[in-house]
């Protein structure tokens, strides 16, 4: 089988790849600004209607570059379901179906997930009901069949995601026998990591002369880059963000999401938690852009926040880090990106930031890149504390070289001969060390001043209410009901009394009347979610720094 490999694709609109208007405009509203490598290469094929191998991970958009096709593809007065995908776990399941509702939001089509370990009567009721895409885990859609709860005879489309997991999984026999019991001139399309022996041979057996798609091994390095990971689990990823800008030496750092309003909520968090920083996407208008831009040269921000299309063809000097906050869809987006530290001939540091199911993903960069990806570790509180500790130092030490202390020598003089001199010291660094940086989420953290930037201003929202940051958000399953009983719960404050509630994917801000602001923040703290503790603090004021 010929390959084609999935190499740089600047300049292509979703619009260029015959997609609808309706589903284009679902994208714009996901905030994707462009295709995918995998997206650009797959789209047309399978609109064409032609069988498709795509080898690629998980964060590659794989799942939009089969949804979109099928959503497309689907006849109206068809019988139904018309689309059906395999997927090996009840996770990748779900998340699928969430992403063809989101996809599909404008043509009015229906998913269900159908996997083990949910009562089976909700799903035969949901199929009953009539649904266009069906989403499942093998074992259970056997059952299904077997139960005569699911009818095969009108897909026209069947996507095999992540062939080589439910190869590991044991499921290669389920698979074959749904694919057996599937209309003979239906679509098939198949999406691996990695294409080992038996896939091959289900890829012969059961697909139609396909095109075979898969990642350019281009060895494209910078060897001046070093480069690490961090798993991020048991936490949300902003706060792993944040302990990560305490501890590391940062000049400048470019933090890299994967979509427009990933860039806008990592703003509003980074700027809610005392991390002024500068953000950028294409959404921006040009001046706005350029102003930002123009704060993050100057050095007046040392963060910027941006999605790969907004920061294409920037070359900014001295960014001793950069961030995948979002992993990279194509081993060459990631290359562009940590491109952009390391320049003339100076090191810099790429840390990526990468859930469980990514590291995949990441190995594969690191093949590409022929680079090593060293693993490191979230850092804890103490780290944070410890690396404060010895940024304090280091600065107490240069202070002590210079020769500018006169003024203070007096004043220094004059406690020795009251207090011990150790104990004066002690005191001063206490309130030197107060006023620094906030970790990030030390209780009140945010009400302290971050110092210098002149950009910090007062943390206070208009009129008499105090804007509020709670940390968790819709991906959490929080809707903004939840988040008024948890303030009244601890409170006793009536729902009324919240105002402005603003769910959105992992934080939420709220508005309480400023004198009741302190106990809505301790009844927020006291509440759990998925069984962790929530933090609330006061947020910054709306489009400061
Ligand atoms: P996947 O590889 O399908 O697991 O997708 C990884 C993530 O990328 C998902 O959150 C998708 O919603 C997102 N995504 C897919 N395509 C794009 C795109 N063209 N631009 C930005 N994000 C995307």
């Amino acid at each position: 089988m010929p390959t084609r490999e999935v190499g740089r694709t600047a300049d292509v609109s979703f619009e260029d790849l015959g997609i609808v208007p309706a589903i284009c405009s679902a994208l714009v509203e996901m905030g994707f600004e462009e295709p995918s490598p995998i997206q650009v290469q797959a789209v047309p094929a399978l609109l064409a209607g032609r069988d498709v191998v795509g080898q690629a991970q998980t964060g590659t958009g794989k799942t939009a570059a089969f949804a979109i096709p099928a959503l497309q593809r689907l006849s109206a007065d068809g019988p139904r379901p018309q689309v059906l995908v395999l997927t090996p776990t009840r996770e990748l399941a779900l998340q699928v179906a969430e992403e063809v509702s989101r996809i599909g939001a404008h043509i009015g089509a229906r998913e269900a997930a159908i996997y083990g370990g949910q009562p089976i009567e909700r799903q035969i009721r949901a199929l009953r009901a009539g649904v266009d895409v069906v989403v499942g885990t093998p074992g259970r859609l056997l059952d299904h069949l077997r139960r005569a709860t699911l009818r095969l005879s009108g897909i026209r489309f069947v996507v095999l995601d992540e062939g080589d997991e439910m190869l590991d999984m044991g499921f290669i026999d389920d698979i074959e026998t749904i694919l057996q019991a599937l209309p003979e001139g239906r679509q098939t399309a198949l999406f691996s990591a990695t294409v080992p022996p038996p896939i091959q041979r289900l890829t012969q057996r059961y697909l139609r002369d396909p095109i075979v798609l898969r990642a350019t091994p281009e060895h494209l390095v910078a060897p001046l880059i070093e480069q690490a990971y961090y798993e991020v689990r048991g936490m949300d990823r902003a706060t792993a963000l944040c302990r990560i800008l305490d501890v590391e030496d940062i000049s400048r750092a470019i933090v890299f999401c994967r979509t427009k309003r990933g860039v806008d909520e990592l703003a509003a968090v980074l700027q809610a938690r005392g991390y002024p920083c500068e953000a950028i996407h294409g959404d921006m208008a040009q001046p706005q852009r350029d102003r930002a831009m123009a704060r993050f040269r100057d050095g007046a921000g040392e963060l910027l926040v941006a999605t790969d299309v907004a920061a294409r063809g920037l070359d900014i000097e001295g960014v001793s880090h950069v961030i995948n906050y979002d992993i990279a869809q194509s081993p060459e987006q990631h290359v562009h990106r940590i491109g952009r530290t390391g320049r003339a001939g100076r090191a810099g540091i790429a840390l990526t930031l990468i859930g469980p199911r990514e590291w995949k993903q990441l190995r594969a960069f690191a093949e590409v890149t022929g680079a090593r990806i060293v693993r490191r570790i979230v850092p804890t509180e103490a780290d944070v504390a410890l690396a404060a500790r010895d940024s304090f130092r280091r600065q107490l030490a240069e202070a002590l070289q210079a020769d500018d202390l006169g003024a203070f020598v007096d004043l220094a003089q004059e406690l020795a001969e009251e207090y011990p001199a150790v104990r004066v010291a002690a005191a001063a660094i206490k309130i030197a060390m107060d006023g620094a940086r906030p970790a990030a989420e030390a209780a009140g953290a945010a009400e302290r001043d971050h110092g210098g930037d002149g950009r910090a201003g007062p943390r206070q929202s208009p009129g008499d209410s105090q804007r509020l940051f709670v940390n968790v958000g819709s991906r959490q399953g929080v809707q903004a009901a939840d988040v008024v009983r948890a303030v009244g719960a601890g409170t006793g404050l009536p729902p009324a009394a919240v105002s402005a509630v603003d769910v959105h994917e992992d934080f939420t801000f709220i508005e309480v009347p400023r004198d009741q602001a302190a106990a809505a923040i301790a009844g927020l703290r006291r509440w759990r979610v998925a069984g962790r503790p929530v933090n609330a603090e006061p947020a910054r004021p709306r489009g400061s720094g």
